[in-house]
């Protein structure tokens, strides 16, 4: 079953091996453990619901306790400090667009205001319930989540915008097929989700993001049905896929997205490489992107993380690499490179040999796929650890950025630094890691994973995590990269979306929400004030 207050199913555990528990506390100090809110002390917080009864919405009190987050930091600390105070009046589980239109009607009747809810994974407060007088309804399309069409000539599938990762995968698969998107949410987090939030999943350089898959689709409006027809390609003046597409539930509720798909690859390889250092890992990725050669994924780890990811590996094998690389003078500034090919066996095999070229040239050391092989089986279990880390003392959030090639250094260099510095004054130390995940022939993401140590109450926790986002947020626009690559807006990064979008495009973005959405019903408060 999913865990009622932290990340995925409550039979999946990712165990913190001793030696990077050492690791990290001789790094940021030892931490202690925090205290638990049970679920039935947190029943006994939710206060009565306001709403009256309808067909579509349940009042359940846990129904609203497991819909009142999403996986952001400070829904964490809220929500497991038991400082939450605001929960859905209630929560509907619509079947059809006909279920999502009367739940519409509803809310606007009594005036309440709506959530959409996906798989609830957003890290950015995208789903977190507002202080308000009017009646929260959160909207879970968990159950809006059918194959409605594919169109195996033209390679077009049509999905109820509920559908879960695997579910979609499985029922696409059955027929020959691949999305191939793959968030690290993949488990949890939906088609619609993806689509409103533009999402980027690890192969993402092969298949696409998400924009590039989502061709059209449906959404209901509290002003009436949105409908975005499935051109392969149209000059018929602005493309109003975009008015969905990082939409945030603040429009109205996708119910149907119809997206691009691929026949299943023949091959899909991982291989590994080693640099010395990050400039030549940096290079040779720039390199790579520059190339035109058609990789699937290209994951940098710089040496922080490197280090870190290795710490979580112990055995015979990982003495070979280490004697292995050091043998090739790689040594204390390991800079771990992951690529991927996916494709026709043809196209794979010239793929990674024209990119072990490109490696070669830049003094990368091949260590072959079985490193690939283990991230690609456990690519989905890494979150759980933050549970884990939690429950030992230690919190993990991650924020992401991109930026032109030529101001990458700097960016990430401000946001490490002022990471590290921000709790100086709290004698905190943080532990900063990046990798470069998204690589693009002019620019690349960055993403940044910070380690702190929780406070001794909720509230200083999130005291602490306040101050480090607003150090990194305030890194990243400074130095004019987005505020956002992949996670969206949500509640934490709009007070930084005017830096991008300047006052005239928050103009334009405001006056579509009151077109479609007249009486500021949608998910108030996300993306805009
Ligand atoms: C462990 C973990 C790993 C992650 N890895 C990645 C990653 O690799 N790449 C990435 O891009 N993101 C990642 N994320 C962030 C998150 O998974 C994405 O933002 C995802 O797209 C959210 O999808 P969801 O279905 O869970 O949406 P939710 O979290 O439920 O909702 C997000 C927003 O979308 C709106 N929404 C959802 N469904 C609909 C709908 N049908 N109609 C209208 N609005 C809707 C909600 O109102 C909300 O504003 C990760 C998150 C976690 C916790």
């Amino acid at each position: 079953m999913r865990r009622w207050n932290g990340w995925g199913d409550d039979t999946v555990d990712f165990e913190v091996p001793l030696a990077a528990s050492e690791y990290l506390s001789k790094l940021i100090g030892p931490a202690r453990p925090p205290n638990k809110i049970s679920l039935e002390e947190m029943v006994a917080m939710v206060p009565p619901s306001r709403l009256q009864d309808h067909r579509l919405v349940s009042t359940d009190v846990e129904d609203r306790i497991r819909h009142c987050t999403g996986q952001s930091m400070s829904d964490w600390i809220f929500f497991r400090g038991g400082l939450v105070s605001n929960f859905p009046d209630g929560v509907a589980f619509p079947e059809s667009d006909n279920d999502v239109r009367e739940i519409l009607r509803f809310a606007r009747e009594i005036e309440a205001q709506v959530i959409p809810y996906g798989g609830g994974t957003s890290v950015v407060g995208h789903l977190t319930v507002p202080k308000s007088e009017q009646c929260i309804i959160t909207v879970d399309m968990g159950r809006m989540n059918k194959l409605l069409d594919l169109d195996k000539q033209g390679c077009l599938a049509t999905f109820q915008a509920g559908v879960r990762g695997p579910d979609l995968e499985a029922a696409l698969r059955a027929e020959g097929f691949t999305l191939g998107h793959y968030p690290q949410s993949f488990e949890l987090s939906t088609l619609g989700g993806w689509v409103v939030t533009r999402s980027a999943g690890h192969f993402s350089m092969g298949y696409g993001r998400i924009e590039r898959l989502f061709v059209g689709g449906e959404m209901e409006t509290p002003v009436g049905t949105f409908r975005v027809p499935a051109f392969p390609a149209s000059a018929a003046g602005p493309d109003l896929r975009e008015v969905i597409m990082g939409s945030e539930g603040r429009l109205g509720i996708v119910t149907k997205c119809t997206v691009k798909v691929t026949a299943l690859p023949e091959a899909e390889v991982f291989p590994a490489a080693f640099f010395r250092g990050r400039e030549e890992g940096v290079a040779a990725v720039r390199a790579l992107a520059q190339a035109e050669i058609p990789l699937s994924m290209i994951r940098l780890s710089l040496p922080e993380e490197t280090m870190t990811t290795l710490s979580l590996k112990s055995g015979w094998q990982m003495d070979l690499l280490y004697h292995w690389l050091a043998w090739h003078g790689v040594r204390d500034q390991k800079t771990m490179l992951l690529y991927g090919a996916v494709g026709t066996h043809k196209k794979v095999n010239w793929a990674l040999r024209r990119a072990k070229e490109i490696i070669k040239e830049h003094h990368g050391v091949n260590v072959g796929t079985s490193v690939g092989k283990h991230w690609y089986k456990s690519r989905f279990k890494l979150p759980y650890i933050r549970n884990n880390l939690w429950d030992q003392g230690y919190a993990v959030d991650t924020l992401e950025t991109a930026v032109p090639w030529n101001k990458a250094s700097l960016t990430r260099k401000e946001i490490e630094e002022g990471l590290r510095r921000a709790l100086n004054e709290m004698n905190e130390k943080v532990h900063v890691f990046t990798h470069l995940s998204h690589v693009y022939p002019h620019g690349t993401s960055l993403y940044i994973t910070y380690i702190f140590r929780l406070g001794d109450s909720a509230t200083e926790t999130m005291t602490r995590w306040r101050i480090l986002k607003k150090a990194a947020c305030e890194a990243i626009v400074r130095t004019g990269a987005t505020i956002t690559h992949q996670h969206g807006v949500g509640i934490d990064h709009q007070p930084y979306l005017v830096a991008e979008k300047g006052a005239m495009g928050m103009e334009v973005i405001s006056s579509v929400c009151r077109t479609l959405d007249p009486d500021g019903m949608m998910n108030p408060g996300k993306l805009l004030k």
